[in-house]
């Protein structure tokens, strides 16, 4: 049995999901469709290999934030200043063409009187992107995740990232970024924390 079905019980199809088997024939249908023969030596492999990388694109579904963020914090020692990670880069795919939406996310919040572990903010931020999804979502979900589980006074999101599908296809923007943000909490009742947070995102590189 190959490892990664072994590691992935949904593999194997008994969870409702469909199995690796149904997931590699839909992919031999869509080389047929794009006009290719997926008999030929060069693509033999290339449906067990799309559905595995697919299962390591779209972890996100395995996982839910509120058990990667936990329910213990760290205490602090007085410090309730704004803490901001700026630059986790992620990479998505967009839910109107599953084509790549690459990335970076920045988010902040105001602690009241616990933290959250550094690495555990990029792990939420992989968990949202490896779904389909459209930037607007990933953004409010973000935030809405460490807002529900840490409490903290306020949070800000903000995601910056370039849409493959308006690249590749379609208008062929290449190099344009949409900018997306969400506040709660402080940061959205007081217009001079949204400040701050932008100053200190772009004010030092
Ligand atoms: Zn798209």
């Amino acid at each position: 049995m190959d490892a990664i079905v072994k590691n992935f019980p949904a593999l194997s199809g008994t969870d409702g999901r469909p199995s690796q088997k149904e997931a590699e024939d839909a992919v031999r249908v869509l080389l047929r469709w794009a006009g290719d023969d997926p008999e030929r030596e060069g693509l033999l492999d290339t449906p067990a290999r799309v559905a595995k990388s697919y299962k390591e694109l779209f972890s996100g579904y395995d996982l839910a934030a509120e058990d990667v963020l936990g329910r213990t914090f760290e205490e602090v020692g007085g410090y309730d200043d704004l803490v901001l990670v700026k630059d986790i880069p992620f990479f998505s795919h967009c839910e109107h063409h599953m084509v790549p939406i690459i990335g970076k996310a920045h988010v902040a919040y105001l602690p009241d009187g616990k933290v959250l572990g550094l690495s555990k903010i990029a792990r939420v931020v992989d968990i949202y992107g490896r779904r389909l999804q459209t930037q607007e979502t990933m953004t409010a979900q973000i935030a809405k995740a460490i807002d529900d589980t840490l409490q903290p006074r306020g949070v800000a999101v903000m995601i910056e990232a370039e849409h493959m599908c308006m690249a590749m296809r379609g208008v062929q923007k290449q190099g344009s970024t949409t900018l997306t943000t969400t506040f709660t909490g402080s940061f959205k009742s007081d217009p001079a924390e949204q400040v701050r947070f932008m100053t200190m995102l772009r004010g030092w590189k």
